[in-house]
């Protein structure tokens, strides 16, 4: 099994990260999630798009451009002979002597791995529980931090109430998953919220909305209570390793069913083609 440290795809145990590096000492860091299917990476360009927006929103230099991030990140995958699964990449502020005040455009530190991991088959048919708590996290939940507190913190209450997401919300406007993008379906009208500073603009979430409009369905992006949650008509979420993800079942905060819906089948397999497409 191969890993990528800065310039070079190595093995792990040439990897060793000081412990002063600003990602240990203060989860100062950003990451990605990028899907491989059929032995294909989907959307790199957007992935990688994105993590250059979180590293220059914190100030931390890439070590090189971005064609060269995306020619390391295909080796890696290929070197692993990943089918279906996962490449992973994060970057660091790197070493330097504990403290809060950071350097300004520090070059930063990559590592990366990658993995087979199956996509969700049972639980896009049947749906999955979410549980619906307060949202914890700090203000700036645009970036794709590495510092994910907030996010463990609900995933384990939802875990510990038998559910598979945590789901949120401020004050009562709901904003995102744990680890996912939230929509409901309300008189066939396809709500989620939009892109602020209070949640992370996923690129499955983007990938659906285009999809969805293309096929003529309405799209709002506006944020949506608990309220209306629970008088929602059809719920998912999305992700790029849970796809489109139907929500069957809410409890915590507010409890209710909701079936899978036809918006939410259909969406599913609009996905599943565009993944087939981009793919081949
Ligand atoms: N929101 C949060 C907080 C996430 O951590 C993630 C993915 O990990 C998403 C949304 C979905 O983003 P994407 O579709 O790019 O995987």
């Amino acid at each position: 099994t191969y890993v990528l440290l800065n310039h070079d795809i190595t093995t792990r145990e040439n990897v060793k990260i000081d412990m002063e590096d600003r990602g240990y000492n203060f989860g100062d860091g950003i990451y990605e999630v990028i899907p491989v299917y059929n032995t294909k990476t989907m959307a790199m360009e957007e992935h990688l798009n994105r993590f250059e927006e979180s590293a220059l929103k914190l100030e931390i230099q890439l070590p090189y451009d971005k064609e060269t991030l995306k020619q390391l990140l295909e080796e890696l995958k290929t070197k692993n002979n990943i089918t279906n699964g996962i490449i992973y990449v994060q970057m660091t502020r790197g070493v330097s002597p504990r403290a809060h005040l950071y350097e300004r455009n520090a070059v930063g530190l990559i590592t990366g791995f990658s993995r087979e991991m199956p996509f969700p088959v049972e639980q896009k048919q049947t749906g999955i529980r979410a549980y619906v708590t307060e949202d914890i996290r700090w203000l700036r939940c645009d970036i794709k931090t590495i510092n994910l507190l907030g996010n463990t913190m609900v995933k384990r209450k939802a875990t510990d109430h038998t559910c598979q997401e945590g789901i949120m919300h401020r004050n009562g406007t709901m904003t995102e998953g744990s680890s996912s993008n939230l929509f409901i379906v309300k008189d066939k009208l396809i709500y989620t919220h939009p892109v602020t500073n209070l949640i992370l603009n996923g690129i499955t979430r983007q990938i659906v909305l285009k999809l969805a409009k293309e096929n003529g369905y309405k799209v709002v992006e506006e944020a949506f209570t608990l309220q209306q949650l629970s008088n929602a008509d059809e719920a998912f979420i999305t992700s790029t390793t849970q796809e489109v993800t139907p929500v069957t079942k809410v409890v915590g905060d507010i409890e209710t069913d909701i079936p899978v819906g036809s918006i939410t089948k259909a969406l599913q397999q609009l996905f599943a083609e565009h993944v087939k497409n981009k793919t081949k």
